[in-house]
């Protein structure tokens, strides 16, 4: 699961440096009191050096780094984006935020957006899909891009639990057009709260730089009171502090996932030993296995499941208990999703997840839970 297990002296090193030297905590200016010191601007250079891409732009949340990316688009009003039906209720939210109409997929046995499905749900109006990598198992991506390509629609990963994970060599975020990453606290690296968005090409990066500060372009040529600007915005700015916390969490990212591939492995030999069927993943997956998830029979069975893992104080993760904020069918209290009928809305996705039993995978696991888990499966 997560950076939070690993804050310590490095990350304090870094906000004393801060402090010590500049405590100038904006990102932008201040150049004559600051020694120097841009740690915001430091965490994007060194995400985008380890995530190979040109640029990165760091934000105030997972959550604004998707709004950001369809901002960047140009995405609004009269438009409509597909996203899959499970995921957590930020990507919906930024999507409703931007003004367009969320169009909700199906999954399959991945437990991400089903490309079989995603065809149907495209009408004139489709200007972007969301895919999530939904607990840091890559989507199904090279018949999406097909699809999207085909299509003219651009796709934006939602990488909040992938940040690490590969998919055929390639970091994920940096595949489609966008990927937008989320450096919440139970994210696999942290900042407390951040993010950071990425594109392909670099014209819509300075619309995002542009949009998550208020439409400033940062003209070096003018004072920041004079700055140029083409486009209205908003303020997502990542603060120093976060930066700071970000530059020694980034510099533990392959260890984390490291870690928790190896303890994923472990908990994954033994579902398979007691009979279950595992998730699937696409051929040429690098997952980082923030969790490691598995079919029971039934939902009965699954929840039966949980209360035994429960019993010896092992919780399981958002699957089967906490549906509620990830499955798109249980969010009436969205009305652009314009749910009618909940019994038919997105019915193979909620047959799949009522089965579905995630445990969660930590950088530091001890002998003890492998054991209960041999026990309790
Ligand atoms: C966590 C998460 C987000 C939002 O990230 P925040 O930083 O918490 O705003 C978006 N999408 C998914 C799939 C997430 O899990």
């Amino acid at each position: 699961m997560p950076g939070f297990e690993l804050i310590g002296k490095e990350e304090k090193r870094e906000l004393d440096n801060l402090m010590d030297k500049s405590g100038i905590l904006f990102r932008h200016g201040f150049d004559n009191l600051r020694n120097g010191v841009y740690k915001t601007r430091e965490f994007e250079k060194n995400f985008s050096n380890q995530m190979n891409v040109q640029d990165a732009l760091a934000v105030t949340s997972g959550t604004a780094a998707l709004l950001v990316a369809l901002k960047a688009f140009g995405i609004g009003q009269g438009d409509e984006v597909i996203t899959q039906s499970f995921t957590f209720v930020a990507t919906v939210e930024a999507i409703v935020e931007s003004g367009a109409k969320p169009i909700i997929c199906d999954i399959d046995s991945t437990l991400n957006l089903d490309p079989d499905a995603l065809e149907a749900k495209i009408s004139n109006k489709t200007k972007a899909i969301i895919v999530v990598h939904m607990l840091g198992t890559p989507c199904n991506l090279n018949p999406i891009i097909k699809i999207a390509e085909k299509n003219k629609i651009k796709i934006i990963e939602d990488t909040a639990w992938g940040c690490g994970g590969k998919l055929n060599g390639k970091y994920l975020g940096t595949i489609g057009d966008a990927g937008t990453y989320s450096f919440d606290f139970a994210k696999t690296i942290t900042t407390g709260e951040g993010g950071m968005t990425v594109f392909k090409n670099k014209s819509y990066l300075d619309k995002a730089k542009a949009y998550h500060d208020h439409g400033h372009e940062n003209n070096p040529l003018l004072p920041r009171w004079e700055d140029s600007r083409s486009s209205s915005g908003f303020n997502y700015r990542m603060s120093e502090l976060q930066g700071a916390i970000g530059i020694a969490q980034l510099k533990k990212l392959s260890s984390i996932v490291e870690a928790q591939r190896a303890n994923a492995k472990k908990i994954k030999e033994i579902i398979v030993s007691k009979g279950y069927e595992l998730r699937k993943s696409p051929d040429g997956s690098f997952e980082t296995s923030d969790a490691v998830v598995f079919f029971a029979d039934s939902n009965s069975k699954a929840k039966k499941l949980r209360d035994s893992l429960l019993s010896v104080g092992i919780s399981t993760k958002i699957l089967p208990e906490a549906i509620s904020w990830h499955f798109a069918g249980m969010w009436n209290h969205i009305k652009e999703l314009e749910i009618d009928d909940k019994k038919e809305f997105c019915k193979k996705s909620l047959a799949i997840l009522n089965r579905a039993v995630a445990i969660p995978v930590f950088v530091k696991m001890d002998k003890d839970f492998f054991k209960k888990i041999e026990e309790k499966l």
